[in-house]
């Protein structure tokens, strides 16, 4: 299947401003989704609501926009009911992780089969340029006109804390790494995390006087280096990419099916 089969034109053109990086977190997602030669019938995406969960509106798969910060809720149950379906979940950094923080660790703890990709763009985008928790301290947002003063979490370090099994960081600058990524947390039998820095040049590019689209993607590019990099361990500024952690442990879907098995066979007469 060609990528663009996995899309739905007719849907297009897309709603992103021009530069919004949820366009390339689409394109390699379609791409990954591509590699593992999978058919749209056997992939759900969940989004919550957002510029980043319009995604779901543009793939030809079984989709769910939901609520905001609820979409790993709404995915647990179609995981649980299905769970031969390959389930996606798209989340914006404010829907992933304020709102829906409790539902992102809580999953993370069950290590129930899904990929949650977190698109950070460190802003609320399409509700006005508030800040998140991703946003980190120093920031300027619509709603920090005179910076932000929270700190920002570590999406990896919280996602592994809370128990995901494969937890990752790119960016929309580098593409192949996005796509190989992707693909690797696709094909993981457990609760996957993908951190994606990605750009709003709308609000948080504009509110921070970093310039333009491509002058965010070039700050990724100089800002972040391969985990365990000669760079990284000289620069403690640089912000690290790659796969931290990729670990088996009991799936929730499958550990399911074993309390089922055994509440089937026990021998209910004497209780
Ligand atoms: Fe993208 Fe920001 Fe525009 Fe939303 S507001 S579409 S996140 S650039
Ligand atoms: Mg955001």
């Amino acid at each position: 299947m060609a990528v663009k089969d996995y899309l739905r034109e007719r849907f297009f053109p897309h709603m992103w401003c021009a530069g919004c990086g949820h366009g390339i977190v689409l394109n390699n997602m379609i791409r990954a989704i591509e590699k593992l030669g999978m058919s749209k019938n056997e992939i759900v995406m969940v989004s919550g609501i957002g510029c980043s969960s319009r995604i779901t509106g543009y793939v030809d798969f079984h989709t769910l926009h939901t609520l905001h910060g609820r979409a790993l809720a709404f995915a647990t149950g179609v995981k649980l009911s299905k769970p031969e379906l390959n389930v996606i979940v798209a989340m914006g950094d404010g829907d992933a992780l304020a709102i829906g923080g409790n539902h992102f660790i809580h999953a993370a703890r069950r290590n129930i089969a899904m990929t949650a990709l977190v698109m950070n763009n460190r802003i609320y985008g399409m509700t006005g340029g508030q800040y998140s928790p991703l946003s980190g301290y120093g920031t300027l947002a619509t709603t920090a006109p005179y910076t932000n003063i929270d700190q920002g979490f570590d999406t990896v370090q919280l996602s592994i804390a809370a128990g995901a099994t494969f937890v990752a960081r790119t960016t929309t600058y580098h593409v192949k790494e996005m796509t190989d990524i992707i693909r690797q947390a696709i094909l993981h039998d457990g609760f996957s995390v993908v951190e994606i820095l990605s750009q709003c040049p709308t609000y948080f590019g504009r509110k921070n006087k970093i310039g333009d689209a491509a002058a965010m993607m070039r700050q990724f590019k100089d800002g972040t280096t391969p985990i365990g990099s000669k760079a990284a361990k000289s620069d403690p500024g640089l912000i690290e990419r790659g796969i931290f952690l990729q670990v088996d442990r009991p799936e929730y879907c499958s550990e399911y099916d074993k309390v089922i098995e055994r509440a089937r066979s026990a021998d209910h007469t004497t209780t």
